[in-house]
């Protein structure tokens, strides 16, 4: 990868930091994903779902209780962006076996978006015990199966390629993959930071700024930014309109899971390999690259169509979904003490803010009219008050 990206530079000058994060995450032939894939304990960084079976079963109670709210729709999908080695997804089906009885006459089906063939492979295997039919030849629906709970699942490589309608979305630490455009404020104004080969060292890159301003500082740069440093994420920008228009136009919710800030960080870029920090300019395509999710960027690609919750904390989004509760029951149906051990280990890992309890935030996409009531000047009947959206508030037991 190193050797085609020099190549290319050569050819017709320097890659924006977002090109090069595309090639060295999802280059077809060797980009990270697509060929390592690095989510596990064996692989170069371990996500909450991967730590414990309740940060799945609690994002499931949440579709539940958002299902519920709207007034059980006959129908939905879950639409799940880069779900990594599956666990999530699994976790969530055990949820909707467990309350089937709530679920029996709705009509459930499962969308993953998944770019790396590797990573859909072991989906596959996780979710359906590997009987799945691929479609190599089909653009849009690349593999189909059936989940070992008895519920269709289809892969995609594109959202717009998932049929609408009533849908649930989730991406966890999916966000923060998507590539990001770097900037740097100079005396001479705004520049993009861009990687260019260094001059000094044979085949090794180095990061340069424009000599000029490029359409993307006039595009992504606010008038009113005071930071010195600023990341954009046009494609997460992108997204996030489709998810608002898919939400406003057929109802459901979409919940971002994500290290990240309300537009006050300024220089994220960061590479993890084997657990352990990375040069990100450093053999491209072996090392995880990622950058924080900027939420308020996020919130404001919205264009107002879906109402937003959060961030909020991982830790607080937990603790409001009863995970304090869940952990008790598990304790108490767990017969050895070393299962206790892993169970308690988890979920400090998932909760002590030292760990990923304060880093990780919460973010929700929901049609305004989950959140106020539509203007009814006209009619002066009380309505009946709204049912609150869990975790982005206190659990309270009645
Ligand atoms: N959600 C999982 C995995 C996170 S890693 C977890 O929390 O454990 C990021 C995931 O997004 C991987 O599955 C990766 O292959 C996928 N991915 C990265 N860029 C993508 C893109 N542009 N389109 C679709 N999937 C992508």
């Amino acid at each position: 990868l190193l050797r085609h990206l020099l190549l290319k530079l050569r050819a017709s000058g320097p890659l924006t930091v977002a090109e090069y994060m595309r090639e060295a995450l999802t280059n077809p032939g060797q980009g990270y994903y697509t060929r390592r894939g690095g989510v596990g304990e064996s692989g170069d960084f371990v996500t909450s779902p991967e730590m414990s079976q309740v940060f799945g079963e609690l994002i499931g109670i949440w579709y539940i209780s958002e299902w519920m709210a709207a007034g059980k729709p006959k129908a939905f999908q879950l639409v799940e962006l880069g779900p990594g080695r599956g666990s999530l997804t699994d976790d969530i089906l055990r949820v909707f076996t467990q309350l089937a009885s709530l679920l029996s006459k709705c009509d459930i089906s499962i969308h993953l978006v998944e770019v790396s063939p590797k990573l859909s492979e072991i989906q596959a295997q996780m979710l359906t015990g590997g009987k799945v039919q691929s479609s190599p030849r089909d653009d849009t629906v690349y593999m189909k199966g059936i989940s070992k709970t008895g519920i269709p699942i289809s892969w995609y490589r594109d959202i717009q390629d998932v049929p609408q309608g009533y849908s649930f979305y989730l991406a966890h630490e999916f966000f923060d993959a998507l590539p990001i455009h770097k900037f740097q404020r100079t005396e001479k104004g705004w520049r993009e930071v861009l990687v260019d080969e260094d001059p000094e060292v044979p085949d090794q890159l180095r990061f340069v700024l424009a000599p000029s301003s490029t359409p993307a500082t006039q595009n992504f740069i606010q008038p009113e930014e005071t930071r010195e440093h600023v990341e954009v994420c046009p494609e997460a920008g992108v997204l996030i309109q489709r998810l608002a228009h898919r939400l406003e136009k057929d109802g459901g919710a979409a919940l971002i899971a994500d290290y990240g800030h309300d537009g006050t960080k300024t220089d994220t870029f960061r590479g993890f390999q084997n657990h352990k920090p990375h040069d990100v300019l450093k053999a491209p395509g072996t090392a995880d690259l990622t950058a924080d999710v900027d939420f308020s960027y996020l919130r404001k690609m919205t264009q107002g169509r879906t109402a937003t919750l959060g961030p909020i904390k991982q830790r607080e989004f937990l603790k409001n979904m009863g995970i304090d509760l869940r952990l008790q029951v598990l304790l108490q149906n767990s017969r050895d003490t070393a299962t206790q051990e892993q169970l308690r280990h988890s979920y400090d890992m998932l909760m002590n803010p030292q760990k990923m309890g304060d880093c990780f935030h919460f973010f929700a996409l929901l049609p305004h009219h989950r959140l106020t009531h539509p203007d009814q000047k006209d009619n002066l009947q009380p309505r009946a008050p709204l049912v609150p959206v869990a975790g982005f508030s206190e659990l309270t037991l009645k």
